[in-house]
């Protein structure tokens, strides 16, 4: 499948342009007019690309790039509509890839596409975490299993979802309920105990998709995550 692009950008004559561009040289494309609009596409369709505009509506181009690197590594051209050295400065300290000046010239958007795309696909892109029939998507927070065929999604509390990933990175080993409390509950005065608790519930997720056997209690000390389940 040919890679998409993600086109957030408000003026429609730029953003229409860079379609066409980008649709004549074969990849997908979809488009967001402003800030808000580009993260849930970003999250909901992981764009392999994101043109980004700096002057967006609602939130500011920035403001995206930011986020999309919390999330992860989605490669970033930003397109500012100042050629100034601060926005360079920014653009590159915030993270983008790449940059363009408008006025430009879509053929060398595309160019720069292409050659964003080649550099990036060399990189493995280790978001997805798989153990036994689990999934989980790090950029997307989402855990779901593959249970007699079918995909069932598990609705994680975030210090579940912590867990859970913990134990994953890698699993086979066992994890000390302290060291568990250290990654997984950071800044929350809480007693080794109150792992327990969350575990318990985590485990009680586990059972419900029928995966109780990836998370083994290992008495005295800790958890562990079996990776072969
Ligand atoms: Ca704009």
């Amino acid at each position: 499948m040919s890679a998409l692009v993600l086109i957030a950008e408000d003026e429609p004559k730029i953003a229409q342009v860079l379609d066409l561009y980008l649709v004549r040289e074969g990849f997908r494309t979809v488009a967001a007019h402003d800030g808000q609009t580009a993260l849930d596409l970003h999250q909901a369709l992981k764009p392999d690309l994101i043109l980004l505009d700096v002057g967006l509506p609602k939130k500011s181009g920035w403001e995206v790039l930011g986020e999309v690197r919390r999330r992860g590594p989605t490669p970033v051209i930003i397109i500012t509509a100042l050629d100034q050295d601060i926005d360079k400065v920014q653009a590159l300290r915030t993270g983008a890839d790449d940059y363009v000046v408008k006025p430009f010239n879509p053929v060398e958007v595309v160019a720069r596409a292409h050659a964003l795309l080649r550099r990036s696909h060399g990189a493995p892109t280790p978001n997805v975490l798989r153990v036994g029939p689990l999934e989980i998507d790090l950029e997307g927070h989402r855990v779901r299993a593959l249970v007699e065929g079918a995909w069932r999604t598990l609705d994680l509390t975030l210090t579940e979802y912590r867990l859970l990933t913990h134990l994953a990175r890698p699993p086979g080993r066992v994890a000390s309920r302290s060291t568990l409390v250290d990654a997984c509950l950071m800044g929350q005065d809480v007693l080794e105990k109150t792992v327990d608790s969350h575990m318990s519930k985590l485990r009680n997720k586990l059972r419900d998709v029928g995966c109780e056997a990836l998370i083994t209690g290992v008495r005295s000390v800790g958890y562990r995550m079996e990776s072969q389940v």
